[in-house]
């Protein structure tokens, strides 16, 4: 064996050592349907105009950590109750994280209804702690027996809850999740990456419940480059996970560029109104076309089909990348997630696939 890797068996955990890469494949070429991006760019005159805003920001200079104009703006927009504060995160998958690392506790329980976001799991895992799913019914809403079986038996510090779940696009009842808020012993994070397309979140009752976390990102609002996440509880609980943030987690272009962005929010929402009618179109055109589509509230759908193998490889000869989530859990087997993309996008899907079936 190479020095180098009796060096790295010695020094590198186990269980890293077994992990694989996250694995993301080129999309050199193709339409990109997989990963719940938005298909438009920013308008010329507006992408002129942050680039004239972004020579303006110095490079050499660190950012300020409080972030404190960036998040007031984050507060006013997406309607953070008054008296609440947000953190910043480079991503909301950094979020996740350090939430997790603040709570882990030797021997410490995270669970979360299965199939959900893989890095609720990832996250937990690399923290050293244990992970616990719950299935989801065989029509993918919350099981609610089991978690609140689950969740007297293990105790959890943290219940992750999807709002609306990925990849399976529905969202869960919000009596249901209102249930589990109550029952936990620990914290409630309500993830709701897909907010701009749900028409339902828990932002507004923060107040009503001490354990609850909410978590947002603007990745699928239009904005997946500049990694930026934000979450929100109470103050006391937030300084508490503060002290493992990095403190300048947030570089000064990601501040610059969603400072900016922010003063013209409009055009972000206008896509998301647009992303919202397109999912309607495009999920009763796949229902014609005889096939299952889950109810989303999300920028995707949950497609299940005979040979989703075989469609996933024919859409890939036709340069159309989609997700194969068919062996990520044995609920969702024959299922591909599909993210709605702009008209013509879905257009060139819609055809692909009627080759493909
Ligand atoms: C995409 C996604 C995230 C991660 O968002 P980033 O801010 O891009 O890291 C978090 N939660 C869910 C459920 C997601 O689907």
């Amino acid at each position: 064996m190479s020095t180098i890797q009796t060096l790295i068996e010695q020094v590198i955990r186990p269980d890293v050592l077994a992990q694989h890469v996250y694995a993301v494949p080129s999309a050199a070429g193709m339409i990109k349907l997989d990963a719940m991006e938005n298909p438009y760019g920013l308008p010329p005159h507006l992408a002129e105009a942050l680039g004239r805003h972004l020579a303006g920001v110095a490079l050499n200079r660190y950012p300020v950590p409080s972030y404190a104009r960036l998040k007031q703006q984050i507060c006013r927009h997406f309607g953070v109750p008054a008296g609440y504060g947000i953190l910043l995160g480079n991503g909301s998958d950094e979020l996740i994280s350090l939430l997790i690392m603040a709570c882990s506790k030797p021997g410490v329980c995270i669970l979360s209804p299965v199939p959900t976001f893989v890095m609720y799991k990832i996250s937990a895992e690399l923290a050293g702690a244990r992970f616990v799913g719950v299935d989801l019914k065989p029509d993918l809403g919350l099981n609610l027996e089991a978690m609140l079986a689950a969740i007297e038996q293990q105790q959890p510090a943290i219940v992750f809850l999807s709002y609306p779940n990925n990849p399976t696009g529905n969202l869960f009842a919000a009596a249901d999740v209102e249930r589990i808020i109550r029952a936990a012993p620990g914290l409630v994070v309500v993830d709701e990456a897909y907010q701009p397309f749900a028409g339902a979140s828990f932002m507004s009752r923060l107040p009503e419940f001490p354990n609850l976390v909410l978590m947002r990102t603007v990745s699928k609002l239009g904005l997946a480059g500049i990694r930026l996440g934000y979450m929100s509880a109470h103050s006391a609980l937030l300084t508490e996970v503060d002290k493992v943030r990095p403190p300048y987690n947030i570089n000064v272009l990601t501040e610059a560029t969603a400072e900016f962005l922010l003063d013209h929010i409009a055009v972000l929402d206008e896509q998301a109104a647009q992303i919202r009618a397109a999912r309607s179109s495009l999920r009763e055109k796949l229902q014609r076309m005889g096939l299952e589509v889950f109810p989303s509230s999300a920028n995707f759908l949950l497609v299940r089909m005979a040979n989703a193998e075989q469609v996933f490889a024919k859409l890939q000869n036709s340069q159309i990348l989609v997700k194969n989530v068919g062996r990520m859990h044995a609920l969702l087997a024959d299922c591909l997630r599909i993210t709605v993309g702009s008209p013509e996008q879905n257009q060139a899907l819609l055809q692909a696939l009627q080759r493909a079936l």
